[in-house]
């Protein structure tokens, strides 16, 4: 059996019939025409994302080590209205998709009913399913206009050293709630130089087909935050057999394995430099990306019109410009100083409530993604075509 007819018989299998035509109809299909907008707007020189991060809240309830959110005395959290009017905003220009994050998004009392109210609108809530007890599930199957992505880090000793004591059976337990009520969801396992040879092999790959889930998407570790753990990032050449086992998996996964990291030629991408999307911070600030907390923009600028704030950013052109003059990978671990020195250059206000400025300057240049003269491309015609018409759109996250 080929990847597709295994694909799709776990789709019919594992996915309620009204979730999955939800998800065809208000996340594939209007996808698609996001990004054929975005297309349109890259030609016409306009600066406008086809997707967006929403940090609904830093609240979290867990400590996982080299998590870069602050969670400190009051949460920062997006008010009901601004989530809103900020979808609103998004919806004009084509935008269907919006990916829900905090800290943890299950602690925003207003998430169901941000989904209620924006029924023309798919989801991606990302979670450490740790309060994705039965009435969440029914939940979600109810309003149904949502896929849940849940973080793992490996196997149980792995994710427990990472996530704390207990997290993995917790959420195994998440998994079987997500499995009974037929659920489309996913499992974010991210890659460090510590776990990678288990979280990609085909043992785990297995295990997590085998939750119920029907995709699985890596990240590679960044050392950011208060404690970076700068011995769990990827050299160079732990990177290249990153990439070596993600397309030889591809060829025997059952489920889709995702990665926003290269296109389909094998190239690196940075989502915030080609301007396929960025990160609306918990008060409201337009970041870079999600692990790069600086903004000079908000969402309330301009009497809230977002796409003339974004259009007509200096900073958000300038970063353009800065990270694709020295890397097509990620400036954050390539040039931790330069970049530094950009946003200072540029008046951009930290927005990571810690000192996210002396983070960087205490950062050493480190390889990311991005591998000249060793690029592999995809190799097989799914994951071609899914990369060029829709991994980079559908939550586009280096
Ligand atoms: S590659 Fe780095 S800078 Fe670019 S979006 Fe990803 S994390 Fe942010």
């Amino acid at each position: 059996m080929g990847f597709l007819s295994r694909f799709s018989w776990r789709l019919l299998r594992r996915v309620s019939p009204r979730l999955l035509l939800k998800a065809g109809r208000l996340w594939l299909i209007p996808g698609l025409r996001s990004l054929s907008r975005f297309r349109k707007r890259v030609a016409a020189s306009e600066l406008f994302p086809p997707f967006f991060f929403l940090s609904l809240t830093d609240a979290c309830n867990l400590r996982c080590h080299g998590c870069w959110i602050t969670s400190q005395g009051q949460p920062r959290q997006l008010s009901r209205d601004d989530v809103n009017h900020f979808i609103a905003q998004a919806k004009v220009h084509g935008n269907r998709f919006f990916v829900l994050l905090g800290g943890e998004p299950f602690l925003y009392k207003d998430l169901w009913t941000i989904l209620r109210q924006n029924r023309d609108c798919y989801f991606q809530i990302i979670t450490n399913a740790l309060l994705l007890d039965e009435a969440a599930v029914a939940t979600a199957k109810e309003v149904g206009n949502a896929t849940i992505l849940v973080s793992l880090d490996g196997f149980e000793s792995a994710n427990d050293a990472r996530r704390g004591q207990g997290t993995f059976q917790a959420i195994k337990e998440a998994f079987q709630r997500l499995r009974k009520g037929k659920i489309l969801f996913g499992v974010a396992t991210t890659i460090t130089s510590e776990n990678y040879e288990a979280a990609l092999s085909p043992e785990y790959v297995n295990w997590v087909d085998e939750q119920g889930a029907i995709y699985l998407w890596y990240y590679i570790y960044r050392p950011v935050g208060p404690d970076p753990m700068p011995q769990l990032a990827l050299s160079r050449a732990d990177i290249l057999k990153v990439r070596r086992q993600l397309l030889r998996l591809r060829r025997i996964s059952p489920i889709l394995i995702v990665d926003t990291y290269w296109d389909a030629d094998g190239k690196a991408v940075c989502p915030a430099a080609l301007g396929l999307g960025y990160h609306i911070g918990p008060a409201g600030d337009i970041e870079l990306c999600p692990p790069l907390s600086f903004a000079r923009e908000t969402i309330r600028d301009h009497g809230g019109d977002v796409f003339h704030t974004i259009n007509t950013s200096d900073f958000l052109r300038g970063f353009q410009k800065f990270a694709l003059s020295r890397t097509r990978g990620c400036p954050i671990l390539e040039c931790p100083h330069e970049l530094e020195a950009f946003l200072r250059e540029h008046h951009a206000r930290d927005t990571s409530g810690r000192d996210a400025f002396a983070e960087l300057r205490a950062s050493s240049p480190r390889a990311s993604h991005h591998i000249p003269g060793e690029e592999l491309p995809e190799t097989m015609g799914t994951y071609r075509w899914l990369k060029k018409h829709l991994f980079f759109g559908l939550g586009a996250y280096g």
